[in-house]
């Protein structure tokens, strides 16, 4: 079954009433037949069957044998460094989440695990920086909010080369692009918060593992001891979410990429970050392993100020947190959704501060064009009266202009 049908088809078959569109089991508890035979469910911590058909949608989606849904995709990304003992290490890539970095720099190591940061878009320089305590590699690609890629093959063979778990949080491309499992990851990780909801009207994490059931187990284990479960409705909503997600990332995708264009041939502009638009090398990678770019991108104005301006200016892009809207969005990284950065990493980690992130949705593309368009004149015309001027440009498509 292809994924985009795979997507729609999340029908309980043992529903007795064959509901077209799956109940929500919005209860705790389940009546057991005696108290020594336990039956398949007993509580919504441990299991739920809302939450078991997602876990299902989501493992088949990942290519998988076994997914776990999370209350966020925070939630998600600690029961990954839960398998990491005291005394071990994680080596994660750079360009990530600021949550993920703040997880990492202030709550992992008050578990006695170490944690380095490495660029993973340098499989050589990954390769150097494991060390013997190294027990999980985790790493986004394209990252967020740079949009860097990481070879995930060449890396999931250093992984396994080296005995570490590689972990890859596949928030912006979702598995209809990107399937890290079958590019020999250990364990897939997402914020269903983005585009498998896709509505901004839940929030909630997955992971999903291939062919290792102990990984499974001990993640299952964790999230039953930490309560850290998705809520059957929540579940029942991503259920929906995924029916249209194939339709939605093939809008937003097409519209992104215009976007992405049309910024790139833009004066005020200096650098756009989008995988079609990355260096020759990191296109080639990406196209390798995943079958779309996303509607994610990020640009640079060349001023913090002028990014402040263009922000305020939009019409139709919200100015809003998180990705993967029907509605289109837009933020500052550095101030917003990776103000998070511990201010001792800031230098190593933090967006440059006229960094833009658009998440692009499913508004009509022209209107989208004609919002950024207006905003970019008045970021511009605002501050510099000889608007004519060219501004400092860094760079244009990732390549150095002057
Ligand atoms: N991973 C990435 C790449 C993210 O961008 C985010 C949130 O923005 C998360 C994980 C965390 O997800 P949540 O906000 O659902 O906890």
């Amino acid at each position: 079954m292809n994924l985009s049908t795979r997507c729609v088809r999340s029908c309980d078959p043992r529903d007795p009433y064959s509901a077209t569109s799956p109940p929500i089991y919005q209860t705790a508890t389940f009546r057991q037949p005696t108290a020594t035979e336990l039956g398949e469910y007993d509580y919504s911590r441990t299991s739920n069957p809302t939450r078991a058909l997602f876990e299902e949608q989501i493992a088949a989606l990942e290519g998988g044998r076994f997914g776990l849904a999370f209350a966020s995709g925070m939630a998600a990304l600690a029961a990954v460094t839960r398998l990491v003992a005291s005394g071990d290490e994680i080596l994660a890539g750079d360009d990530l989440y600021g949550g993920t970095a703040r997880l990492l720099s202030r709550v992992a190591p008050r578990q006695g695990i170490a944690v380095r940061y490495v660029d993973a878009t340098d499989a050589a320089q990954v390769a150097a920086a494991l060390g013997p305590a190294t027990r999980l590699l985790l790493v986004e690609s394209p990252g967020n909010p740079l949009l860097g890629i990481a070879d995930l093959p060449a890396l999931a063979a250093l992984a396994r080369e080296r005995d570490v778990l590689l972990a890859v949080d596949n928030s912006l491309l979702t598995p209809l692009l990107q399937r890290p499992l079958e590019l020999g990851a250990h364990l897939v990780v997402a914020s269903t918060t983005k585009f498998l909801g896709g509505h901004s009207d839940t929030t909630g994490g997955m992971v999903a593992v291939g062919d290792e059931p102990g990984l499974a187990a001990e993640l299952a284990f964790n999230q039953n001891a930490e309560g850290t479960a998705l809520a059957p409705f929540e579940c029942w909503l991503l259920l929906r979410g995924l029916k249209t997600l194939s339709l939605r990332l093939e809008r937003q995708c097409r519209t992104a990429a215009a976007l992405a264009e049309l910024l790139a041939a833009h004066p005020a502009v200096s650098r756009v970050y989008y995988p079609a638009l990355a260096d020759p090398a990191s296109r080639l990678v990406h196209r390798r392993q995943a079958t779309g770019d996303g509607a994610v991108l990020s640009f640079t104005t060349g001023d913090a100020e002028r990014s402040r301006r263009l922000v305020a200016a939009t019409r139709l892009f919200t100015l809003a947190v998180s990705f993967g809207s029907v509605t289109s969005t837009l933020s500052l990284p550095c101030t917003m959704s990776h103000a998070s950065v511990p201010a001792e990493l800031r230098e190593r980690l933090a967006p440059p501060p006229d960094l833009v992130r658009l998440s692009v949705g499913i508004e009509d593309p022209d209107d989208l064009r004609a919002d950024l368009e207006q905003a970019l004149a008045a970021a511009v015309d605002a501050v510099e009266p000889d608007a004519g001027s060219e501004p400092q440009r860094e760079s244009r498509r990732g390549v150095q202009l002057t």
